[in-house]
């Protein structure tokens, strides 16, 4: 049987951060987690090279059912912290997009880092620790197949569902009902979608094709590059407006952004299916762009039916059959509800002692580092609590 200040289970980008911090403190701290090594979704995150936080973060960059919720921990652990962590560890890294800052060489440079702040700290690391139950009588008693751990504190840090393959396991949503907190419902997010089979027969044979479109879903838009795959569509466009659909929606695509296309088909010498895809050029890809108008061509030539189909460029309807699920989804919208938390500390309302971080809780961050930035944040939040 072994005792620790505190106890953190999952091994990742939150639960290293918050053990780091409490380590600093002066608290013994152990972190449980079942894989052979520590971070391996970091390993796999931004391509291999990590986009660690974004330098533009806000809070409107989260999804909750509680919108204020991450604003605390955000505001008070930003990527400026974790930037400075970067630079002291010498770790080289650039802006590649939008604020997103990524490792020049690999996510590796990451989890190194963590790893030695974690050994600065004292912190103790046991791998395959499959956790089998924990227990709360005086203090909280964590059992995994070979070992007894006991603590004051069970910080739990074990993720999301997404990517199962790499260890993700439902395990913090089921402590969670244990011990009596509501979860919001689950969904993957950040996700690809896949159409339905006449969309597919459509489009997916034009797989690699893309284009900055703006893709909206339930009144949420953004501007970036959609991706059509083999079984629909995907690209950060999509992705982001997957964290926001609903089964059975339709999204909106604008396939123009600031551009008028019917003009140059008003003003051209013949008013044909030619002149449409020529008025694409430079916009849209040239297959992509004929392939649209085989199946959305203008009802007429006159100006009105123009007029229409001008909107549609700009609307394209298209309803999702469905995501490709956790299995492609980078991250999972809900988890613990943040009503049974504090905003301060991420410790249970109703369970002292007990505190979830990172993508178990009911906070979704968009794409573009956002989603490293919570789990840095509010592990801090509660590593300096404990
Ligand atoms: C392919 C991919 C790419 C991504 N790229 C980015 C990116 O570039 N930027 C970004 O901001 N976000 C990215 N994300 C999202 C980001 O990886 C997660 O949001 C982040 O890792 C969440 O951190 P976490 O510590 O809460 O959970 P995780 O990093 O998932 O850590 C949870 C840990 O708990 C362990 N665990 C689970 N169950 C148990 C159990 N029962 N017992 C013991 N241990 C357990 C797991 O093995 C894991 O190590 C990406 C995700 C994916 C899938």
């Amino acid at each position: 049987m072994r005792k620790f200040d505190a106890l953190v289970l999952g091994g990742g980008a939150a639960g290293l951060l918050c053990a780091i911090e409490a380590g600093k403190r002066g608290r013994r701290v152990a972190v449980l987690e079942h894989a052979d090594r520590v971070g391996k979704k970091i390993l796999i995150s931004g391509g291999g090279r990590c986009n660690f936080t974004n330098i533009c973060c806000q809070p409107e960059n989260f999804i909750s059912a509680n919108e204020h919720f991450a604003k605390s921990a955000l505001a008070r652990y930003t990527p400026a912290d974790f930037i400075a962590l970067v630079e002291r560890h010498g770790i080289p890294y650039h802006e590649k997009t939008l604020g997103q800052l990524f490792c020049d060489r690999s996510a590796q440079d990451i989890i190194d880092l963590l790893e030695s702040e974690c050994r600065a700290a004292g912190v103790q690391t046991f791998l395959q620790s499959r956790i089998r139950e924990v227990q709360r009588t005086t203090e909280f008693v964590v059992r995994t197949e070979s070992r007894e751990f006991r603590a004051p504190v069970v910080v739990v840090a074990t993720g999301g569902l997404s990517i199962p393959k790499m260890g993700a396991t439902p395990f913090g949503y089921e402590l969670s009902r244990q011990f009596g907190l509501k979860i919001v419902e689950t969904k993957p997010a950040l996700v690809p979608f896949v159409l339905s089979g006449k969309d597919r027969s459509r489009y997916c044979d034009l797989a690699g094709v893309s284009a900055e479109v703006v893709a909206k879903a339930n009144h949420h838009a953004f501007r970036e590059k959609l991706l059509i795959t083999h079984r629909g569509l995907s690209g950060p466009a999509i992705l982001q407006v997957s964290s926001y659909w609903e089964k059975g929606q339709p999204i909106q695509i604008d396939l123009a952004p600031d551009h008028d296309i019917a003009p140059a088909i008003r003003a051209a010498k013949v008013r044909n299916s030619a002149a449409a895809q020529r008025a694409f050029q430079g916009i849209l890809p040239k297959r992509f762009a004929e392939r649209w108008l085989e199946n959305n061509l203008p009802a007429a030539w006159n100006n009105d039916a123009l007029a229409k189909w001008e909107k549609q460029v700009h609307e394209w309807v298209i309803k999702p059959a469905d995501t490709e699920g956790y299995e492609k989804a980078e991250v999972t919208a809900g988890g613990v509800d943040t009503a049974d938390l504090s905003s301060k500390t991420m410790e249970s309302l109703k369970v002292k002692g007990l505190f979830f971080i990172g993508e178990v809780v009911d906070v979704t961050g968009h794409l573009g580092g956002f989603n490293f930035q919570w789990a840095w944040a509010s592990g801090a939040a509660a590593g300096r609590a404990l």
